[in-house]
């Protein structure tokens, strides 16, 4: 007897279908049975997704099935709730499931072959070497981290934990996660952290807090820096339900925990949460419907949420009903490490071509002659942004996208930061020959330079010479060089610390008592309506930095400075009282007068193409195609445009909006236009590849 059976695969050419083909089976296979099933030549992993379709009558001659191959022996199937978890991101990002499904398993399920996965599954794990860290004490909660624990027992969520930095938010999740663990002896919870690098330190936190009690194979850690090996390990770990927490960057969304009853998205707000390929999901929203499909408790945190969180956890008013979603305040940090107070420099007083304000300096001096630590923050990393002739006008612009290439004068190259085409420095303008080109702007790597210039007489009061240390995408290339240099500026090892983005975010700096911010402007005044909303948690994470360590005896207090040519704008008001709320209010009340999200809902599509006019062809006949279904709807769609950056590695590239007030009229829409889309692929054949992206963060 054999039994038609539903698979579903992963394979290009069947990236615009479900994904689910259609195999044998001699006996009937439950759902989410992992199996091997031939395709051509090849041999692939499949998920068994229940019986297949009955057979259309009309259809010719029945096909001849093929039979399953082989069927991953000592694996409990997939949950059905991870099965539907899996469908709803396929539907709701418009892909195939059998794209989200497969790519969210670890490689070594399909690489391995039957007689390794036989081998694989005799290999006794060797248990993790014994914690011998000794026994911490565990901090009596404050009365907010007691209020906000108790509200997260009794209420159903989602909770928006809306805490200060440092306000105690991971002692929250450890304490919630503790009374789980307690409470239900096969209980899992899902921590997720926006970036890799955040993980070691959350990871040590939680093991020497639960190892000692649950042992060391309590927790696994499920991120892109895994080896195939130690990702299959650990998945099996969380699939089995011997790991009872799962602690990861967004792919740890798709974890199969069998028993999941707890959902931690910590730094909620962060960009990071949205895959920017192939199934373009965002991991926070997948948590929150995740939690609500198995009714696991989900808590968002953040000092600074996104302000799609912050509008759904609005509390009722007179005329409208409360959001969704809880809001649970912790305003206070704990110790009493007070916020910087926030200093702003007009930089239209200041001389031209002002790099660092002399009293911002003077400020820097003072601090660090004390011992004190600083952080100083551009955006923008290099030497210099542009190089160009200043007889000709040459700029060192990228040959194959329409941006320049960035200066790095460590290794004397222009490297273009879109599409990785690096070449030496020329020692003359390639146009005209003259040998004075010079950079243009400034960012980080000439910083640091600058900076040890003009600190150059200053010391510690050891009488060492200050050390300036440099922390970016460039100096951090080389696997663990993070690491080491996160962990000198933890020692004391470096007074003063440059860099981009990266130094704000998360990390515990315990001597930094003055952040600097540089070249801000640009956020305030960008097209991307999401621009001030990243400033301002950035400055907010990294005045954050400041003033950690309460026991610290300062003889001024901490300070964070903004210079800027803007600084009464409102968003620098709103930092200066550390007030996110009045920020988020001022925000969302241009976003609702504009209707954009969260109170629009939008889809992009991008396409690239040789040439732009066939890029923006492609997208014009889908709107033409659309057209009828979006009126009806009230679906608005826009004409094609280039995109910001419009060429990238001799691809032309141009998106178009789609905007609805409605979630679901909008859904409705991107479901049935997406089969108008694949057909016209044959009639637009220069087209090479095409993508919607469902809540895109960057327009
Ligand atoms: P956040 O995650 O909000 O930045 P943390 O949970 O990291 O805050 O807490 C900040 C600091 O305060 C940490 O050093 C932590 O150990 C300490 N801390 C948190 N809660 C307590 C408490 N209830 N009692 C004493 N110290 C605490
Ligand atoms: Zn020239
Ligand atoms: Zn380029």
């Amino acid at each position: 007897m054999s039994h038609p059976t539903s698979v579903m695969v992963h394979t290009p050419a069947h990236s615009g279908l479900s994904g689910a083909l259609t195999y044998e089976s001699d006996i009937v296979l439950d759902p989410g049975t992992l199996v091997r099933v031939p395709l051509g030549s090849r041999e692939l992993l499949g998920v068994v997704w229940g019986d297949a379709p009955p057979v259309d009558p009309a259809a010719q001659a029945p096909l001849q099935l093929r039979a399953i191959a082989s069927v991953l022996e000592g694996l409990a199937p997939l949950s059905a709730h991870w099965r539907q978890l899996v469908q709803f991101a396929a539907r709701y990002y418009q892909r195939s499931a059998g794209e989200v499904a497969l790519a969210s398993l670890p490689s070594q399920l399909r690489d391995l072959s039957a007689e390794q996965w036989a081998r694989r599954l005799m290999r006794k794990p060797k248990p993790p070497l014994a914690n011998d860290a000794p026994l911490q004490a565990i901090p009596k909660p404050t009365d907010e981290q007691a209020h906000v624990l108790a509200e997260i027992g009794a209420q159903k969520g989602p909770f928006l934990l809306f805490g200060n930095t440092g306000s105690g938010k991971t002692e929250v999740y450890l304490r919630a996660a503790q009374a789980l663990l307690e409470r239900d002896p096969h209980a899992q919870i899902l921590v997720m952290v926006p970036e890799i690098n955040l993980t070691p330190q959350l990871e040590e936190r939680f093991r020497a807090r639960f190892a000692p009690q649950w042992g060391p194979e309590c927790l696994v850690a499920m991120h892109s820096s895994l080896t195939p090996a130690q990702r299959l390990k650990n998945w099996l770990a969380a699939h089995s339900g011997e790991a009872r927490i799962v602690l990861g960057t967004r792919m740890a969304v798709f974890a199969s925990m069998p028993h999941l009853q707890l959902i931690v998205v910590d730094e909620e707000h962060d960009p990071s949460y949205k895959q920017q390929e192939g199934a373009r999901y965002s991991a926070r929203d997948l948590a929150i419907y995740r939690g609500q499909l198995e009714g696991a408790k989900v808590i968002l945190g953040s000092a600074t949420p996104s302000l799609e969180s912050w509008h759904h956890s609005r509390p009722a008013t007179t005329s409208e009903p409360a959001g969704r979603y809880m809001r649970l305040a912790m305003p206070s940090r704990v110790g009493q490490g007070a916020l910087p107070l926030v200093r702003r420099v007009d930089m239209n007083r200041q001389p031209y071509k002002t790099v660092f304000s002399n009293h911002l300096l003077d400020a820097m001096r003072e601090r660090l002659t004390r011992g004190e630590q600083i952080l100083v923050l551009l955006n923008r990393r290099g030497y210099a942004p542009v190089l160009h002739c200043n007889d000709c006008g040459w700029k060192s612009e990228c040959p194959h996208c329409s941006a320049f290439r960035v200066f790095h004068k460590l290794d004397r190259t222009l490297r273009c930061h879109h599409c990785g085409f690096t070449q030496p420095v020329p020692r003359a303008c390639p146009t005209c020959g003259n040998l004075d080109i010079s950079p243009l702007g400034r960012g980080t790597e000439q910083l640091e330079e600058h900076l040890a210039d003009l600190l150059a007489d200053v010391c510690r009061p050891d009488g060492e010479p200050i050390r300036i240390a440099r922390i970016d995408a460039d100096s951090t290339r080389l696997k663990g060089e993070l690491e080491r240099q996160l962990a000198e500026v933890h020692a004391g090892a470096v007074d003063v610390l440059v860099g981009t983005q990266m130094i704000a975010k998360g990390h515990d700096f315990r001597r930094v008592t003055l952040v600097a911010a540089l070249n801000t402007d640009g956020a305030l005044f960008s097209s991307d309506f999401r621009a001030p909303e990243r400033l301002f948690s950035l400055l907010m994470q990294a005045a954050g930095r400041a003033g950690r360590d309460a026991n610290m005896q300062l003889v001024s207090p901490c300070e964070m400075w903004v210079q800027s040519h803007h600084p009464l704008h409102p968003l620098f008001e709103a930092l200066k009282q550390h007030d996110y709320p009045a920020f988020a209010e001022q925000q969302l009340k241009e976003r609702e007068q504009a209707t954009l999200p969260p109170f629009s809902f939008q889809a992009l599509v991008r396409a690239e193409a040789r040439n732009q006019e066939a890029a923006q062809d492609f997208l014009n006949a889908a709107r033409d195609a659309g057209a009828a279904l979006a009126d009806e709807l009230l679906v608005d769609l826009y004409p094609a445009v280039p995109m910001t950056i419009q060429r990238v590695a001799n691809i032309e590239r141009a998106q178009m909006l789609i905007e609805c007030t409605s979630r679901k009229a909008l859904q409705h829409f991107l479901a049935h236009w997406q089969a108008d889309l694949h057909a016209m692929r044959s009639a637009h054949r220069q087209v090479i590849r095409w993508a919607v992206d469902v809540d895109p963060l960057a327009i």
